[in-house]
C-alpha cells in the first residue's frame, strides 16, 4: 500500500526515538501570534503494520492532549506512546483511506470514543473496502467507518491548543490530504511525497500528473525549510526534495 516498493531502510529508525521537541522557545518567532499557535507541539513517529507506516503522535505540551495521524494498526503501541507522555488522545486525523494508514481507526474510535477527521470524501471508496483489503494483505480484520468529518483543502483541524492546516493533495489517492503546522514548519504528508520518491499512482483513481502538480502546487509553497513526515521512510525537507528528488526536483 505504500508508495515505494523498496524503501531505503527504516525511516524512523525504531520506535519512540523520533520524538522531536518543536518548541521555538520564548521570544521566538511565535511571539505575538494567536495563543493557539504558541502552544508547543511534540511529534513521535511510530512505525506500524508490516508496511512500517509512519503513524504520528502529536502532543500539545500545554494541555497534554494528543492526536494520532494515520493509525494503521498496532493500537497497543500507539496507546503506550501516548501513555508514556502522560497524554490524553483526543482525535484521529487521516491522510488517506489506505489500509496501512487507517486500518486501526474503527477500533481505536470504538475503544476511546474519539473523533475521526479526514481524509477528503473522495477516499470514501478506499475506506469502504478496508475489510477486503485487510483480508487480502493478511491484516487483522478491520471495519469500514464513516469519519466524523470529511476534510477539504483550506480547512483546519485542532486538538488541545494546536491547529493544523489541511491541504488536498490528490494523485496517490483522490482524497489524500496533508496536515501542516505553520508555526513549527512541519508537514505530515502521508503517501504524497517521500525522501527521494513520490507516492504510487497506479491504484484505482490514482494519477501521476495530478500527484506531481499536488506536490508542486500544494507542498512547495509552504516553504523550502518545512520538514515533513512521509508515510514511509525517513523525514526530509521540501527544499531538499526540490533539489534532489528525481520525480519532482525543480529541474526535472
Ligand atoms: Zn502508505
Ligand atoms: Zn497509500
Amino acid at each position: 500500500m505504500h508508495g515505494f516498493a523498496a524503501l531505503p531502510g527504516n525511516a524512523a529508525g525504531g520506535r519512540y526515538n523520533s520524538a522531536h521537541s518543536l518548541d521555538h522557545g520564548a521570544g521566538g518567532r511565535l511571539e505575538g501570534r494567536l495563543p493557539i499557535t504558541r502552544s508547543s507541539m511534540k511529534v513521535a513517529i511510530i512505525p506500524v503494520t508490516p508496511f512500517r507506516q509512519n503513524c504520528s503522535l502529536l502532543f500539545c505540551e500545554r494541555t497534554r492532549r494528543a492526536a494520532v495521524v494515520d493509525p494503521g494498526g498496532d493500537i497497543d503501541e500507539i496507546l503506550a506512546a501516548a501513555a508514556s507522555q502522560g497524554a490524553t488522545l483526543e482525535k484521529i486525523f487521516l491522510t488517506h483511506g489506505h489500509l496501512d494508514h487507517c486500518g486501526a481507526t474503527s477500533e481505536l474510535r470504538a475503544r476511546l470514543g474519539i473523533r475521526v477527521e479526514g481524509p477528503h470524501v473522495e477516499d470514501r471508496f478506499w475506506i469502504e473496502q478496508l475489510p477486503d483489503s485487510a483480508a487480502r494483505y493478511g491484516f487483522p480484520h478491520c471495519e469500514a467507518f464513516e469519519p466524523d468529518r470529511w476534510l477539504e483543502g483550506g480547512n483546519s483541524v485542532r486538538f488541545g491548543m494546536v491547529e493544523l492546516e489541511v491541504r488536498h493533495c490528490p494523485g496517490h489517492t483522490p482524497g489524500h490530504v496533508i496536515f501542516f503546522h505553520a508555526g513549527h514548519k512541519l508537514a505530515i504528508v502521508g503517501d504524497v511525497l517521500f525522501q527521494g520518491s513520490i507516492g504510487r499512482s497506479d491504484f484505482p483513481r490514482g494519477d501521476h500528473a495530478t500527484l506531481v502538480s499536488s506536490i508542486r502546487g500544494q507542498l512547495w509553497p509552504l516553504g523550502d525549510e518545512v520538514a515533513f513526515v512521509p508515510g514511509h521512510g525517513p523525514m526530509s525537507t521540501f527544499g531538499e526534495e526540490r533539489e534532489t528528488n528525481p520525480y519532482v526536483r525543480d529541474d526535472a
